[in-house]
């Protein structure tokens, strides 16, 4: 029997606001513990909570990327239960009105590499809850610098498939919010997490399978294997004849297994209620303008209008449009010079390298578009050939100096003056007759050996087009 997987995701991604939800706390991750907290994320008697704008505006350019329909009008509602994290006893967050509903967001199948659309539910605002760290000889220490921290929750349908599908959602998903610049989407430190929730049916049933949810992955591979694991036990214990129960598992990262947690709470066991101390919030028509106003080119549609315009390979197009950064750094040389094939080459290739080498972000190099694009030109007007080039990009990075000083300082510049290769050219061949003769005899690769051998003499210099043309010139004659 053939099984279909059926996985929803529900993702919290931390907004990028300075200070908290319903109060004046700083976000900044990395201080000192609790020293980021006031009588309002505390939870004391007689505070009252203040909605910070800003994290609206984020969560509304969100829901306005993912396409959703917007609430007029929102509520907050209370969501009881008992933390250690969470010191009122309860979380704000949206039960029956959230801020947006039914979006999508396209991925690419598993099954035949089609796009394909993956409902989203729903999105809301809520407050994150404190950090517990749990200590050897069996205490636990609490960090309530997090607790208020805005947050967006992000339900899916159950329309993905498969766990790469998964993976391909969370992947544009972070893209998007990047580009949006509401969330770091640090998975690390906790600003972009995830739960899924999996079940499996006979591919030929109509019947839903029962589902489990699992929690506790820390990356997107983790997501993957996770839920890779997970489909695996749900086949195997139902090709037993054993039942699968609704429950919370845990992936265990180091073990590569998921755990049994807890039976699954639904929501009627949080005995929500409308947060009394917060009004109902309405957003105006006025306000949706002004977000979408204010939207960037998202990634896909980028996509398209770099292969347009540029007439780049699909493939380049991706890799160049899923980080705005790197989009923008694409976009602003092709303003300056219009080899576009060799602009992405460039960046695909050298630029990318040294970020990921040095796993830093484009903004983090010290490489100006100006010192980048005249390097460009000096290779398309053959000034110096692409293996030098590569060597004054190294150059360019370490001491930022203009490539036209590197090469001028270092005297890198191509030869493709023939009087001045002729004798090189000569000697080569003079005192490499095996390869002559080998070349003669129909061993056409021992070109390849005296061009080497005239590239050695120049070290790197010289214009190896011009060489291959002149050594075939003399071997031919
Ligand atoms: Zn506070």
């Amino acid at each position: 029997m053939n099984f279909k997987t059926v996985i929803g995701l529900e993702i919290h991604v931390q907004l990028f606001t300075k200070s908290k939800i319903f109060c004046n706390c700083s976000t900044a991750f990395g201080s000192e513990p609790n020293i980021q907290t006031c009588p309002v994320c505390l939870g004391l008697p007689g505070t009252l909570p203040v909605l910070n704008e800003e994290s609206l505006n984020l969560a509304l350019k969100v829901a306005v990327a993912l396409n959703c329909e917007i609430a007029e009008k929102i509520k907050f509602d209370r969501k009881n239960y008992f933390y250690p994290d969470l010191p009122k006893g309860y979380q704000i967050s949206q039960f029956d009105m959230p801020l947006a509903k039914n979006g999508e967001l396209y991925i690419i199948s598993s099954t035949d590499k089609s796009l394909k659309k993956v409902g989203i539910t729903r999105t809301h605002l809520e407050e994150d809850a404190g950090k517990l760290l749990h200590k050897e000889g069996n205490y636990s220490l609490v960090d309530f610098n997090r607790t208020g921290v805005p947050l967006l929750e992000i339900v899916t349908e159950p329309d993905i498939n498969s766990p790469e599908e998964a993976y391909d959602f969370l992947s544009r998903l972070k893209s998007i919010l990047k580009y949006l610049e509401v969330s770091d989407c640090n998975m690390e430190e906790g600003s972009l997490r995830c739960d899924a929730n999996i079940s499996v049916q006979p591919e030929d049933s109509d019947k839903k399978g029962v589902k489990s949810e699992i929690k506790n992955m820390n990356s997107f591979k983790g997501v993957r294997d996770a839920l890779q694991y997970e489909s695996d036990r749900q086949i195997k214990q139902i090709k037993k004849g054993d039942r699968v129960v609704q429950e919370t598992r845990l992936w265990d990262e180091t073990e590569k297994v998921t755990m049994p947690m807890r039976s699954k709470e639904e929501a009627h066991d949080y005995r929500y209620f409308p947060e009394p101390d917060l009004v109902y919030f309405e957003i105006s028509k006025d306000k949706i303008d002004e977000i979408k106003s204010v939207m960037p080119e998202l990634p896909d549609k980028r996509k398209k209008r770099f292969i347009e315009k540029f007439n780049i390979p699909e493939y380049d197009a991706a890799i160049l449009t899923s980080e705005r950064s790197i989009a923008d750094f694409f976009d602003a040389c092709a303003l300056k010079i219009n080899d576009y094939k060799l602009i992405s080459n460039w960046i695909m290739g050298q630029l990318m390298e040294i970020l990921n080498e040095k796993k830093i972000k484009l903004s983090e190099l010290a490489i100006s578009i100006e010192h980048f694009v005249e390097l460009l030109k000096m290779v398309s007007g053959n000034k110096i050939n692409s293996s030098i080039a590569k060597d004054v990009f190294t150059e360019m990075v370490e001491s930022k100096k203009s490539p036209g000083r590197i090469v001028e300082e270092k005297g890198l510049a191509q030869i493709s003056n023939e009087d001045e290769l002729q004798s090189i050219v000569e000697n080569v061949v003079k005192s490499n007759q095996k390869s002559v003769d080998d070349y003669k005899s129909g061993r056409k690769n021992a070109l390849m050996y005296l061009v080497g051998q005239v590239m050695r003499e120049t070290k790197g210099k010289a214009n190896p087009k011009i060489v291959n043309e002149m050594l075939r010139g003399v071997l031919e004659k």
